[in-house]
């Protein structure tokens, strides 16, 4: 099965993601975290995915388009897979050509995501260099402006599962794998 996690930063995303990796025992992908190991190289591609990440923008579409598809090429993500932040714009819609079977959008509020974010740390327990205050209100910004039309997208496929996030992460993890299985 392929299934996409949309969410503003701080929604729940990876840790719903996760789960669901171990509970559909289907790899799991986020290009996040693809784009903050590039980051971390010493080149002029990794210094350029940096300074884009750490102002809260987007990677551009063409870029984005090209390392995902790359990435989806691989043996292991064949019978399907958990994609986490792809895609993120219409472009991207249009020019993903994997197939989904269902998109899952975890709605919190602007302001719970800005709270959750101020409390949380980076993956290895130390803060992330890209989540500052005003790089994540940029993130949450472009994500009103250019994911919304994506949901809209998916909505009027009818493959859109919308749910509210504010909730427990097991109670938002069994509501997703009824509503996937349904
Ligand atoms: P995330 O962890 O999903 O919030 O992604 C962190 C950052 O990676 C974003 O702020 C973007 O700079 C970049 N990024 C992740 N996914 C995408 C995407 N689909 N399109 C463009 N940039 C992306």
């Amino acid at each position: 099965m392929k299934i996409i996690l949309i969410g503003i930063q701080g929604s729940g995303k990876s840790t719903q993601g996760n789960l669901l990796k171990d509970e559909l025992k289907t790899p799991y992908l986020s290009t996040g975290h693809i784009f903050r190991e590039m980051a971390k190289e010493k080149t002029s591609l990794g210094r350029y995915v940096k300074e884009i990440m750490n102002a809260g923008f987007l990677i551009p579409d063409e870029k984005t388009i090209h390392i995902v598809s790359e990435y989806l090429k691989k043996p292991e993500y064949k019978n399907g897979y958990i994609l986490d932040g792809y895609p993120r714009t219409i472009e991207q819609v249009e020019k993903f050509e994997n197939g989904v079977d269902k998109v899952v959008y975890l709605k919190v509020s602007d302001k719970e995501a800005l709270w959750r974010l101020s409390y949380r740390n980076g993956e290895n327990g130390e803060t992330r260099e890209d989540e500052t205050l005003a790089a994540i209100r940029e993130r949450i910004e472009l994500f009103h402006k250019l994911t919304e039309p994506v949901l809209e997208h998916y909505r009027k496929k009818g493959i859109l599962i919308e749910l509210d996030g504010e909730r427990s992460i097991d109670s938002i993890h069994k509501e997703i794998i009824k509503k996937i299985k349904s």
